[in-house]
């Protein structure tokens, strides 16, 4: 059988498919690319030809234009897509609206390249689908031991029992503005909050774009459109970015809140000054990247980037073989 590391190799402009002569995610601008999701990091203008989910692409145009790359091409999952000999497909990653892992079969391999992923019920995207393989290329953004996410749910019940407690103030939610702040506001509506959600205007877009993909948000407004004392009792949605900035402090004495699986670490949660930490990740945390590949238990784990050293430890402890790529040009969540 084939080597895979002749089907798949880490390249500079990032993981490259030789049979198939595109790469995956790519980090700088290639002639023929698989975009895994619509994530700034993975998702960059300026491609030839670029093959992904229809989400994605309409994330990528509604980001950078329609002129983001030279050509598109429109995956549906499960959809297969044949060139010299490699067959591509895409499977949902359960990571935002849109997200694919990628599933490359060459002369008998198969290897899957997860992009970045969770496990966990999410209402805002189709759910992670397992397909067996010969190599599992995962993401390790939460790979250590002490990166266990709460369930959402108990996280939301904080931020609406902090509501109760405090009326007179306005709940401020920081949560980055693709798939995280669509993935708080379908939690809220769950959890039986009914109430118009004002949101931060650099948030509209991708809230527009979940809904014409048929992701229900309910009722929403610009945050801008109301003077902030009539805002006691809200909870406002925001980019992290606009915490700390002029804009909030409108809000009669915010509570500030913070989505992201790493308000887990104290120490960050201090450091943005937030009140309360609302730890809802849209990454795999350790057990379910550990129990990904157990039930997947694929020949070999290729890591590409995130805390790999402590998965590949892992890997080898469970007698498989696994490899850090160390892929650069990935950050740890998207801002
Ligand atoms: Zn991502
Ligand atoms: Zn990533």
């Amino acid at each position: 059988m084939i080597r895979p590391q002749s089907v798949l190799t880490p390249r500079p402009a990032g993981l490259y498919c030789e049979p198939g002569d595109f790469y995956i995610d790519p980090v700088r601008p290639v002639d023929r690319a698989v975009i895994t999701h619509g994530h700034a990091d993975h998702a960059r203008p300026g491609h030839g030809a670029v093959a992904a989910t229809a989400p994605t692409l309409a994330i990528m145009e509604a980001r950078y234009g329609a002129d983001f790359a030279g050509s598109v091409q429109h995956l549906a999952y499960g959809e297969t897509w044949s060139r010299d000999g490699a067959e591509v497909s895409l499977a949902p990653a359960g990571h935002v609206l849109g997200s694919a892992q990628v599933v490359v079969r060459y002369r008998g391999l198969t290897l899957v390249v997860s992009g970045d992923y969770k496990r966990r019920a999410d209402p805002t995207c189709a759910a992670f689908e397992p397909v067996p393989c010969h190599v599992f290329v995962t993401e390790a953004t939460f790979g250590l031991p002490v990166f266990r996410h709460p369930p959402a749910e108990e996280e939301v019940a904080k931020l609406l029992s902090c509501v109760a407690q405090f009326p007179e103030r306005t709940c401020l939610v920081g949560a980055y503005a693709l798939g995280k702040a669509q993935r708080v506001i379908a939690l809220l509506r769950a959890a039986g909050w009914d109430q118009p959600i004002p949101v931060h205007g650099a948030l509209t877009r991708l809230n527009e774009l979940y809904e014409a993909f048929g992701v229900a948000l309910g009722p929403l407004f610009p945050a801008a459109a109301s003077l902030g004392k009539d805002l006691a009792g809200a909870i406002v949605l925001a980019p992290p970015s606009a915490l700390a900035t002029p804009w909030a402090r409108r809000f009669p004495e915010p509570v500030t809140a913070f989505a992201s699986g790493w308000m887990r670490v104290r120490a960050r949660a201090r450091q943005r000054a937030v009140e309360l930490p609302l730890i809802i990740s849209d990454h795999a945390d350790w057990d379910e990247l550990t129990s990904t590949i157990a039930e997947l238990a694929p020949g070999e784990v290729w890591i590409t980037h995130g805390r790999e050293e402590a998965l590949a430890r892992w890997c080898a402890l469970e007698g498989i073989p696994a490899r850090p790529l160390a892929l650069v040009g990935y950050d740890e969540e998207e801002d």
